[in-house]
């Protein structure tokens, strides 16, 4: 390790691994394990949720401290989406470098703008959160900040690996800039298409594509669907252009399988982030994946 990179790492707060070490990573969720494994393919990753769970509320588990104390960095999505369990976590682990403003703890959120802000309402904490829209990690144009802003910080955490984290940094930038023309591409027959969703968590994705989430299953931002919101949804005009009712794999069918039971609009059930699926397992597969399943629908819809 040179001195100059030494100097660097001192400068963020960071403490350089030894050589060889391989990096400990504790992921919030798998987009970020997917992102960090881009970066580092030998990171030895524990990611907290999965695609089957809902990322605003996890239970602290012994599993998660502990793999939390080992870490020498936590990767999360920040702006309030893991408000519920995340500071538990950090708490109970006590983890010196992994804590709010070290550079252990590395939120995406943080790394770009954000939708909405005042507009993100959960459950747990029962009040808005301000940063905004926290659901960044499906948005094509946002992305590669966030992974520039990874790379710099899993830089300077392993400053022997400099090199070969700057070199897949670059490539991974370069095969998205090809994914986003594809996407973009694709996104000229979505416009104008409408949809019905439970929640934003496909929110940055579906305007990126101008797709419109005209219907919201959920009467506010983290509230459950409500008998009486079905029914004002079932009775909003905007239903009309509605060609697909979306939700995320961790959600529960049943308020989208009833509204689909009256509208006979075809249910989508896609997963919310990345899985151990060969067709949804990076974060590029996961979009294109999202994209053909709304071509689909707007073919058949146009179609039909
Ligand atoms: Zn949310």
């Amino acid at each position: 390790m040179d001195f100059k990179r030494l100097f660097a790492a001192t400068l963020l707060g960071l403490a350089a691994l030894p050589a060889q070490a391989a990096i400990k990573v504790f992921a919030c969720e798998p987009e970020w394990a997917d992102l960090t494994r881009a970066l580092v393919p030998d990171a030895d990753i524990h990611t907290a949720t999965s695609a089957r769970q809902d990322p605003h509320y996890i239970e602290a588990r012994p599993s998660l401290i502990s793999a939390m104390r080992r870490a020498h960095i936590a990767v999360c999505t920040g702006a309030s989406l893991e408000a519920g369990w995340l500071p538990a976590l950090i708490s109970r682990a006590s983890n010196r470098e992994i804590q709010p403003g070290k550079p252990g703890l590395f939120f995406a959120a943080e790394q770009v703008s954000l939708h909405q802000p005042h507009n993100h309402v959960d459950r747990s904490m029962g009040d808005v959160h301000p940063e905004g829209d926290p659901h960044i990690h499906l948005d094509p144009d946002r992305l590669p900040s966030i992974v520039n802003a990874l790379a710099d910080r899993l830089a300077a955490l392993a400053p022997d690996d400099e090199h070969a984290i700057r070199l897949r940094q670059r490539q991974w930038q370069v095969r998205w800039k090809l994914e986003t023309a594809k996407w973009r591409e694709a996104a000229t027959s979505l416009e104008g298409l409408s949809v019905a969703v439970q929640h934003s968590n496909f929110g940055y994705l579906l305007r990126w594509l101008g797709v419109e989430p005209s219907i919201d299953l959920e009467p506010k931002p983290g509230l459950p669907p409500s008998a009486s919101h079905l029914s004002e949804a079932l009775a909003d005009p905007a239903l009309d252009r509605v060609r697909l009712i979306l939700i995320a794999s961790y959600q529960g069918e049943r308020p989208a399988q009833w509204l689909a039971s009256k509208t006979e609009l075809p249910v989508e059930i896609l997963p919310g982030t990345v899985t151990d699926q060969p067709e949804t397992d990076t974060l590029a597969k996961l979009i294109s994946h999202i994209i053909d399943r709304l071509e689909h629908h707007h073919r058949t819809a146009e179609h039909g």
